[in-house]
């Protein structure tokens, strides 16, 4: 067994829609980026990465790179899926906690759950995504943008 921790955070920016958990929620403002902006995914993306000791996803997906402009990062957890399963690993599960103020996540967690075992190919019961807020503390609190943090387990198949 082999666990990572990853976290991410982007600042927000009006006109741009909100996607979080590979969902697109009603929001005058998203996130900005050079991808979608999907801070759930992309914290997902280095905790799986570090769990496999395979760097972490600016290696594997560089901004600034053309074919990640604005990609959704669903495609980035799919490569990533399968960089795992061809270094010998299987996912046991992913936990994460989303830092966010507003809006309200609680509709949409099941939503965005479904859309990230999807496209990791795993089951329901692996992922788990949270909300929570930091009472007005800090950037998240002031609304300046999201967080997610996020630790995966992987299954080895080797004894690395
Ligand atoms: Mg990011």
């Amino acid at each position: 067994m082999r666990v990572g921790i990853g976290f991410d955070a982007h600042r927000k920016k009006v006109g741009r829609p909100l996607v979080l958990g590979g969902i697109t929620i009603p929001s005058p403002w998203g996130l900005e980026a050079y991808s979608d902006g999907d801070v759930v995914a992309h914290a997902m993306l280095d905790a799986l990465l570090g769990a496999a000791n395979l760097g972490d996803k600016g290696r594997h997906f560089p901004p600034g790179d053309p074919r990640f402009k604005d990609i959704r990062s669903l495609r980035l957890l799919e490569e990533t899926s399968r960089l795992l399963a061809a270094s010998g690993f299987r996912i046991s599960n992913i936990d994460v906690s989303v830092v966010c103020e507003e809006p309200k996540l609680a509709p949409h967690i099941s939503q965005m759950e479904k859309a990230l075992a999807a496209a990791l190919g795993v089951s329901r019961n692996q992922i788990s995504v949270k909300a929570t807020t930091t009472e007005g503390m800090g950037f998240a609190g002031r609304g300046e943008g999201i967080a997610a943090l996020a630790v995966a387990l992987l299954e080895s198949e080797s004894t690395r």
